[in-house]
């Protein structure tokens, strides 16, 4: 260890405000594109058919299947559809299912990216892409896989339900609690990591309240902005990992998983991440573990790994899995630990 630390930031021009997506043909012209790929979440389908139109002979195909945790069979789908257009262009618009998408048609052809996020997964700002082959999730890094433009326009977040607005805000939340525990950690992210923690542990318990408020949906909007910006210049840890270990294994939602695991996570690592723990008590003015358990709970839904259908039985094996080639990590983890968390939040 010398003490010198490496921190990158990476090029993206970002439209931000209600109604930038009417931004976006130009922005496609701007990249000297001709013929736009469009991959969409369905949920977001309405914004896709305007979109589709405003980009007018800008359009080429568009794929709106994808998938959760990137399946290389799904992506091969969308392939033979890029190979029959004469596509120079990816575009995205959805959750982290369609970004990811984007990401991996982008890695397969080298072209340029928009992405149009819809949730607050903050994929849109990193470099990795994860992708599933038989059950198991493999996850890349590499700055060509990040978009060089993204569209935040809060009006197009206005549909996301209650229960997912929380959940997804939960898995920002996961970055930037991550971030401020990471062992690449700079003052970079940390400023970054703590404005997103801010906004959503402060703000959220009121803004479940106002969702068809577009200024509390660009409130919400900006610190899954900032939450992306910290996922994207530290290494994530237990906590991601074990969202990645058993949303692929039992194929479940990526936002769902990562509500359920925080707070478990969180009582198990702040005690050896000081700094990190000291942190987020100042902003809750609390105990952090207790104020981010209550906020998972603030929405009806799945309240733990048994309602999401994850075998008591296979929590052991789980844990093994995790163990056998860690994330960095605050506190060590051996088997014995793993499961302990798993059950708590099975
Ligand atoms: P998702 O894209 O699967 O979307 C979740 C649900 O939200 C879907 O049912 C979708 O149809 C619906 N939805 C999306 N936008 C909507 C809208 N505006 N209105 C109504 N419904 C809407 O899930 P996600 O949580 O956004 O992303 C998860 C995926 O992204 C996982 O594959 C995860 O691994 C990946 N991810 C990657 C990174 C990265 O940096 N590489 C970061 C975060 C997430």
């Amino acid at each position: 260890m010398t003490g010198v630390r490496v921190h990158t930031t990476l090029p993206v021009r970002v439209l931000i405000g209600p109604g930038a997506r009417h931004e976006i043909p130009a922005e496609v012209r701007r990249l000297g594109a001709r013929q736009v790929m469009v991959v969409a979440t369905p949920s977001a389908g309405q914004a896709t058919d305007e979109l589709v139109s405003a980009l007018g002979p800008l359009f080429g195909a568009r794929f709106d299947r994808p998938v959760v945790h990137t399946p290389v069979a799904v992506t091969a789908e969308a392939m033979r559809l890029v190979e029959g257009t004469g596509a120079d262009l990816v575009l995205a618009i959805g959750g982290g299912s369609a970004i990811g998408l984007g990401k991996a048609i982008s890695s397969r052809t080298g072209m340029p990216q928009i992405a149009v996020p819809t949730t607050y997964a903050g994929s849109e700002l990193t470099p990795t892409l994860g992708e599933t082959t038989d059950g198991v999730k493999t996850t890349r890094r590499d700055p060509a896989l990040a978009p060089g433009t993204v569209v935040y326009d809060p009006e197009l977040t206005l549909s996301l339900p209650a229960r997912l607005t929380l959940t997804s805000v939960m898995n920002a939340l996961a970055h930037a609690v991550e971030a401020l525990w990471a062992p690449d950690a700079s003052a970079v992210s940390d400023a970054v990591a703590t404005g997103a923690a801010e906004v959503i542990l402060t703000e959220l318990p009121g803004s479940l309240a106002k969702l068809s408020d577009v200024s509390v949906r660009a409130r919400l909007q900006e610190a899954s902005w900032l939450a992306g910006l910290a996922l994207a210049q530290t290494s994530m840890g237990l906590q991601h990992q074990l969202a990645h270990v058993l949303g692929a294994a039992y194929d479940l939602p990526h936002a769902e998983l990562h509500t359920i695991l925080l707070p478990h996570v969180m009582a198990y690592n702040l005690p050896g991440a000081p700094r990190a723990a000291a942190r987020l008590a100042r902003i809750t003015g609390a105990d952090p573990v207790s104020v981010v358990s209550q906020l998972t709970r603030a929405v009806d839904g799945p309240a733990n790994l048994a309602a999401l259908g994850v075998p008591r039985a296979d929590l052991v094996d789980l844990a093994r899995r995790t163990v056998a080639a860690p994330y960095p990590n605050p506190r060590p983890v051996d088997v014995a630990a793993v499961t302990h968390i798993l059950t708590q939040a099975w």
